[in-house]
């Protein structure tokens, strides 16, 4: 499955810790033995018959499956969840006889169903096991679900399943777990109004479909091959579907079904997808074995997708593209979907882990692929070179000790979801279920599964490291070429087909192609690689010249930490291989050397390296570490950078350097003059790729200079809490004359808000504070505008033909950084645009919205909300979700252009009815009668958060008062996590830490695993900040005020523009 990224900048899964971190054991006997199921019998072929109405409250079915001891036993133990079960038979295959004795079903989350046998079971012979059951249908979206979706006519519902990873055992009883493989026959009873009822395989040629029970008509379908429960699947809908009859670009039947009315939005799904089939097909020389292919659009889903074999299921906004309506951005993410969800039809379907211990056999592979076999087809999506800036993301939230290795054991269902993302249960804990066939109340997450929770926190916390796992398999490509590559995957797939695997299957793979190659590598696969699936983090290697004119460099590695005063004693083997000035060619990404684990230091000999200017190491950076020079490096790099030579240097590595450079810095390891001087090559810069890498650096320094003591000190103050366009914030003038400056601005405090002063405010003590402060944002405005004027004037806001697919992210980066710092240019024409709020380009819809929300008022907000609420379009609700979040706290529009300030009382009805307007959006998060679905609630806090200090106060402080309610209502799996995964990235001040503390206090018998480590990551970011600022900020402040405290250029307009404001202001006091 794959977790989904809407905007992908705002939603990437960020670094979460534990609050301890001892290192992992790598086999826990006693939660192995009290989860995992025992391999006395197995199952071999299941007939499954399910009664499903979509407008029912609950469903029927019955099982028969049929079980092959290995040992001789009287017990029959698999799983069962959320079920009352009746009619438990158990027969051999030579008579009738019923040996059932009696069952127990686990009301902890063991969810064992333990059959007892009236005679002990003969070895390897085989036995049916019937089972008759009712069930709810799921609530959280996992299991069998209920989806709904809104016609003229009113509500229609639907049935679907989500069964990854541990709730086929709430679809049916059955031995869930991975590694036990069987096959499948199913049958669906449906109304007969429903007619698209689908599972994994075509119906049945000689069953087909017919009245049975009264009221159903019965669907029967083909046995599947062997396969994995997690993997089964079902759909009850009145769904139209396109398909591929006419135009068969691939070899088997391939629909696209979604809600009617929608259908033609399908024709991207539809293509792409059949041209990736086939191109994965070729290049995994191994059939896709099903005989058809269904995508689903599900209205309500949990997951981005999940690639039931032969059923494959998607949300809609991840699904449908609307030409003109669906972003680029969007459009992209749903190829790069339907691509990771065709790579599972062998990585995960065929080839299966044996336990989720191994999760990132499938979604390590899947999260490179996703990238790597859209090229295949789109290769003008450059997603290879995008993929390096995916590997930067990583490397934040892979930079702590808490960090799980790739291969981490997980035995609790609670752990299993996090090997995905993150836990699911809290709305489930205080519902009650009827089990075992009486009535039991029970709390899903039960004393047992809390004691595990605390487990976790002394062990380690859950966390993601899918995309870590592609960045270390597209090093495995480059270090043995894409050739050999290949050759060992079409060997893993054959010699595993219809099997379980752990690594050791994939090393021999690998290995026995290495071998056929004869290629050279300085150890066996198995050894290279267990250093990097068995240990957390990624290395930094510093690369020093031996000596000034030495023909040798010195390469140490260590441990990246984004917390410099941690250590650890991981090492790796390490694949390097660089570039000299004098011979540029950075085409060959095979290895030159190895850094061996062994040796703290090795010296790498580098014939002439005496006659060049500069050197750069990792190649188009496909090996998974950061890379640190000696500073003259350093600053030959910067002056190669900043001049006509600067495309020289390989454009991934330019990517690297400005990412390398800002993160080392941030981390104590290099002077922060050095990235600041670097990124002034950006005023020349047209590509994306780099771009972007500076845009992340840009951000966080945004967020720890916002995080700067006269941020708190604006706060009391509503009008100048703002980020942009903040009078006193932005006026270069203040440091001028500080005390004039900090007088004006109390009194103006005073006169407008008497109440939030507070007596701890004294502007004489904290002035410096707060003028250096407020100065070092307006050089940063000049940098920033600076930087990406030629860019500005270049990609302007409208779409030019025939440009790059990348453009599109470029450009809303370049408008993102003007109208966000008051290029007059940038917001004029976005108020302009916003008169016709439906005829703006789709791509720049979120930041020309943004823009006008940040100076609106609340008449802008309605607009826009009751856009949001008239479309059934996902793609388009994504969009106005993520950009409401911008709306402003405070209304400084109505505030300028009304008689103000002489009429307090108009100014605080103003403010009243747009704070009530901001906090009536949030609460659509909580509230009964939300008009937005619960899979997208969270994206509401997440753009409030995301949408600049000011906002994210209000964010916080409505989290810490509903956290519990926002439990509830938002998506179980991945709802709260994303939350507090934005507030770690944004929070900063020591403010922040109180309040983080006291939300920690009050809540934390009531986290999930998930949410403990994201708490956990808050505390740390925000005290990485705080180190931040007490150890760089006069180091950025003394570069900006050299380099731009004189600039007289374009921000004075901005103060311009705000100076009649502020004089207004001044006359008031
Ligand atoms: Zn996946």
């Amino acid at each position: 499955m794959s977790k989904i990224l809407i905007l992908a900048a705002a939603l990437f899964v960020v670094a979460a810790t534990p609050l301890t971190n001892p290192r992992p054991s790598f086999n826990n006997e006693a939660l192995s033995a009290q989860y995992r199921l025992s391999d006395n019998t197995i199952p071999t072929f299941y007939d499954v018959r399910l009664f499903l109405d979509p407008n029912a409250d609950s469903f029927r079915g019955s099982v028969t499956i049929r079980v092959m001891p290995y040992v001789e036993t009287d017990e029959i133990v698999l799983h069962a969840m959320d079920m009352t079960l009746s009619n438990i038979n158990v027969r051999s295959d030579l008579n009738a006889d019923n040996l059932y004795l009696s069952h127990t079903l686990a009301t902890d989350d063991t969810h064992f169903l333990r059959i007892r046998l009236s005679q002990t079971l003969t070895a390897f012979l085989p036995y049916l096991v019937d089972i008759d059951y009712t069930a709810p249908y799921g609530d959280n979206m996992f299991g069998i679900y209920v989806s709904t979706y809104e016609t003229a006519t009113g509500d229609r519902r639907l049935v679907t399943s989500q069964l990854q990873p541990t709730f086929a055992r709430r679809a049916f009883p059955c031995y869930d777990e991975p590694k036990f493989k069987a096959i499948f026959r199913t049958t669906i009873y449906a109304p007969a109004e429903f007619t698209a009822v689908r599972s994994n395989t075509l119906v049945r040629d000689d069953a087909g479909t017919w009245p049975d029970v009264p009221g159903y008509i019965k669907h029967e379908f083909e046995d599947t091959l062997p396969m994995s429960t997690y993997l089964v699947a079902y759909l009850v809908s009145d769904f139209d579907f396109r398909d591929n009859t006419e135009n068969p670009i691939y070899r088997i039947p391939f629909r696209v079904y979604a809600r009617p009315g929608v259908l033609n939005t399908a024709d991207f799904a539809l293509d792409f997808g059949q041209r990736n089939m086939v191109a994965l097909e070729e290049y995994m020389q191994f059939p896709y074995y099903f005989e058809k292919m269904d995508k689903v659009a599900v209205p309500d889903f949990a997951f981005g997708a999940m690639e039931n074999w032969g059923l494959v299921k998607y949300r809609e906004v991840a699904l449908l593209v609307q030409d003109g309506v669906t972003t680029t951005s969007t459009k992209q993410n749903v190829g790069r979907l339907i691509c990771h969800e065709n790579l599972h039809q062998w990585f995960g379907n065929e080839v299966s882990p044996d336990s989720w211990t191994y999760t990132w056999l499938n979604e390590g592979f899947a999260n490179l692929f996703e990238s790597y076999a859209t090229d295949f087809v789109l290769s003008e999506w450059r997603m290879m070179d995008q993929f390096v800036l995916n590997m930067q993301n990583v490397f934040q939230s892979d930079a702590v000790l808490s960090v799980n290795p790739m291969t981490h054991p997980v035995y609790t269902p609670s752990e299993i979801i996090g090997t995905f993302n993150a836990v699911a249960y809290q709305k489930l804990r205080n519902s009650r279920r009827h089990l075992g066939g009486s009535s039991v109340a029970l709390t899903l997450v039960s004393a047992k599964d809390l004691s595990s929770l605390s487990l976790l926190r002394d062990r380690s916390a859950l966390r993601v490291r899918v995309n870590t796992t592609g960045s270390v398999i597209r090093m495995l490509e480059h270090f043995l070429t894409p050739e050999i590559f290949r050759r060992g995957l079409v060997i893993y797939i054959r010699d595993n087909a219809r099997g379980v695997v752990t690594p050791a299957q994939l090393y021999t793979a690998l290995q026995q192609a290495v071998n056929e190659a004869n290629y050279s590598l300085p150890t066996s696969i198995e050894q290279i690689l267990t250093a990097w699936t068995t240990q957390g983090g990624f290395p930094v290697i510093t690369v020093r010249r031996s000596a000034p004119t030495a023909n040798s460099v010195f390469i140490t590695q260590e441990r990246y930490l984004t917390d410099p005063t941690q250590s650890a004693p991981d090492r790796w083997r390490i694949p390097v291989n660089w570039v000299l000035s004098t011979a540029v060619d950075f085409s060959d990404t095979s290895p030159q050397a190895w850094v061996p684990h062994t040796f703290p230091a090795v010296s790498v000999d580098i014939p002439r390296l005496n006659e060049t200017e500069w050197f750069i190491f990792n190649k188009q950076q496909t090996g998974y570490y950061r890379v640190n020079y000696d500073e003259e490096n350093w600053q030959a790099l910067s002056r190669v950078l900043n001049s006509d030579q600067y495309d020289r240097i390989h454009v991934l590595n330019r990517a690297q350097l400005i990412d390398d450079a800002f993160n080392l810095a941030r981390n104590g390891r290099l002077d922060y003059r050095i990235p600041m001087e670097l990124a002034r090559y950006l005023v020349r810069e047209s590509d994306y790729v780099p771009w972007a890498a500076a845009s992340a650096a840009f951000t966080y320094l945004e967020t720890v200079l916002s995080g700067s003591p006269a941020y708190e000190w604006f706060q009391p103050c509503p009008v100048w809490s703002t980020n942009q366009r903040s009078p006193f914030a932005e006026l270069a003038s203040p440091c001028a004359n500080k005390r004039a400056y900090l007088q004006a601005f109390t009194n103006y405090c005073r006169v407008v808000h008497q109440r939030y002063i507070q007596s701890s405010h004294q502007p004489s003590e904290r002035g410096d504070d707060v003028c250096a402060h407020s100065c070092v944002r307006v050089y940063k405005t000049e940098f920033l505008l600076e930087l990406s004027l030629p860019l500005f004037d270049e990609l302007g806001f409208d779409e030019t033909q025939n440009e790059e697919h990348v453009t599109a992210f470029h450009r809303n980066i370049i408008l993102g950084i003007n109208c966000r710092h008051g290029n007059e240019n940038c917001t004029s024409v976005a108020q302009d645009l916003l008169q016709e709020p439906e005829s703006i380009h789709a791509d720049i819809q979120t930041t020309v919205y943004c823009s006008g929300l940040r100076g609106g008022d609340a008449g802008a907000f309605n607009t826009l909300w009751n856009m949001f609420v008239d479309t059934t379009d996902s793609s388009r609700q994504s969009i106005l979700l993520n950009a409401l979040g911008c709306t402003s706290n405070s209304d400084r529009l109505q505030l300028a252009t009304s008689a103000p300030l002489t009429d307090t009382e108009k100014y605080t009805v103003e403010q009243h009815l747009l704070k009530k307007t901001f906090s009536s959006y949030m609460d659509q998060v909580i509230s009964d009668t939300s008009s937005v679905r619960e899979q997208d609630r969270h994206t509401i806090l997440v753009s409030v958060i995301n949408a600049g200090p000011d906002n994210l106060e209000v964010a916080l402080d409505f989290i810490i008062d509903n956290f519990l309610e926002i439990q509830q209502s938002v998506q179980g799996l991945t709802g709260t996590t994303n939350i507090l995964n934005a507030l770690s990235r944004t929070l900063s001040t020591k403010e922040h830490e109180e309040k983080i503390d006291n939300f920690y206090e009050r809540y934390q018998n009531y986290f999930t695993a998930g949410e403990i480590a994201s708490v956990a990551a808050i505390r740390e970011n925000i005290g990485a900040s705080q180190f931040w600022a007490d150890r760089n900020f006069n180091v950025v402040e003394d570069w900006l005020r050299a380099n731009y405290g004189n600039h007289a250029g374009r921000v004075t307009a901005t103060v311009a523009f705000v100076l009649p404001l502020i004089l207004s202001l001044l006359n008031v006091v």
